[in-house]
This record gives C-alpha cells, sequence and structure tokens, in this order.
C-alpha cells in the first residue's frame, strides 16, 4: 500500500482505449482499475435497485443521473481494497460527478494526482466501437478488424466466450460521442487548470498508447 493514495482518471471518448490501457496500466501500478461503466454492468446483472434507475440511460448511451453514479463509484472507492488510491475509468464524466469526488478525496486528504486524457478523433471512435467485442470471463478486449482473437468469438487469454455490448451499435455510440462532448469534455479544461492533466495520442496502436501512459505514470 502507498503512504500517499494514489487516484489517477483516465479520461476520453468513448473507445479511446480507457479500458483496454487500463488493464495494462493496472499491473504496472498496483491500483485497483475502478471502471464505472463495468459496476453498472455488473449490478446490472444483479438487478439492483440504484442500477434499475440507470438501464434506460445506458441502453440509449446518454449519462446515468449524477446521484447515481457518484452514490455507486463512492461505495466502490471505500472497500478496502482501494485504501492506496485506485485508476479511474469513466468516472467523472460530468463536473459535479468531478466535484464530489474531490470533496471525498479531500476528507480523505488526498486528491486527483494525474489524468490521463487519451485524444482520438471522432471518425476513428464509430469505426472502434462497433466492432469491439469484450471477454465475459475477465473483460479482455477484441475488434473484429484490428485486433482479432486466434479463434473468432472466444477470449486467448481464459478462453471466456466474446460479446458485443448492447450499448455499442452506431447510432447508440454518435449519441454516446456527442454526450461526451457536451457533457464530459469539460472536464478537460477542469483538470487542466488544476495542473494534473495531460493529453495523449490514442490514435496509435495500442502498445504505443500505453508507453506514453506508463511514461507519465512514471513522473508520479
Ligand atoms: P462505459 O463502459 O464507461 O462506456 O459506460 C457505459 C455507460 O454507462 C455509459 O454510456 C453511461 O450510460 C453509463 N455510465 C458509466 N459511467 C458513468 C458516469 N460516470 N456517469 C454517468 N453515466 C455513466
Amino acid at each position: 500500500m502507498h503512504a500517499d493514495p494514489q487516484y489517477i482518471i483516465l479520461l476520453g471518448p468513448p473507445a479511446s482505449g480507457k479500458g483496454t490501457q487500463a488493464i495494462k496500466l493496472q499491473q504496472a501500478l498496483e491500483l485497483p482499475h475502478v471502471a464505472s461503466g463495468d459496476l453498472f454492468r455488473y449490478n446490472l446483472k444483479h438487478d439492483t435497485e440504484l442500477v434499475l434507475r440507470a438501464k434506460g440511460y445506458m441502453n440509449r448511451g446518454e449519462l446515468v443521473p449524477d446521484d447515481v453514479s457518484i452514490r455507486m463509484v463512492m461505495a466502490r472507492l471505500s472497500q478496502p481494497d482501494c485504501e492506496g488510491g485506485a485508476l479511474l475509468d469513466g468516472f467523472p464524466r460530468t463536473i459535479a460527478q468531478a466535484e464530489a469526488l474531490e470533496a471525498a478525496l479531500a476528507e480523505e486528504e488526498a486528491q486527483v494526482n494525474l489524468v490521463l486524457n487519451i485524444v482520438v478523433p471522432d471518425d476513428v471512435l464509430v469505426e472502434r466501437v462497433t466492432g469491439l467485442r469484450l471477454c465475459r470471463e475477465c473483460g479482455a478486449s477484441y475488434h473484429i478488424k484490428f485486433l482479432q482473437p486466434q479463434e473468432a468469438g472466444i477470449c486467448d487469454k481464459c478462453g471466456g466466450e466474446l460479446y458485443q455490448r448492447p450499448d455499442d451499435t452506431e447510432e447508440t455510440v454518435r449519441t454516446r460521442i456527442t454526450v461526451y462532448w457536451e457533457q464530459t469534455s469539460p472536464l478537460v479544461s477542469y483538470y487542466r487548470q488544476q495542473g494534473v492533466l495531460v493529453d495523449i495520442d490514442g490514435d496509435q496502436p495500442v502498445g504505443k498508447v500505453t508507453e506514453a501512459l506508463k511514461a507519465e505514470v512514471a513522473t508520479l
């Protein structure tokens, strides 16, 4: 455990590679990967009251209301494995969420240490999303064109079944990108002003992006 907890945020539009990169970074950082989208999807399976409110928003590609998202992520961050901090992916997505996070961390005398802003042009995002496939067992991600598994539909790492997320249709993706520009992109200037944000070119091979991210993390 770190003496000072470390909170690192992966920021970027849908399909900028946050999830893929988080899995790679998590090993190097020894921080738990806290992905709000994964938390929602996990909770959806268990039909908790919290997530019943979220389902319609998610399926339309809209943001779940702040109070629901904040409650869910804060509950996760208060678990013992997050005592040393976390690698946040998909949260915060609005200024209100960022302020709630800041207030909660301040109570622990902690703060956001680094925001890695993954930059990818919109047209690249749509192609990426519609071809994305995920492993049901371990969460590893593949692409039908750019990152094919050795055997179609099967995870190379654990043999699990690959699936397409229900919110990964072209129509939903376009909504999610619009939502990103309207509600999430203001976080770029918010964190830039705080001096904790770095831009990372996300339109390059996965390994190159990982290298760039690791180089920034090493400066902490
Ligand atoms: P993701 O897996 O991060 O792309 O998230 C999938 C969906 O979950 C989003 O399109 C939203 O509907 C919802 N979601 C995830 N994280 C948040 C958040 N921080 N605030 C609001 N909605 C969220």
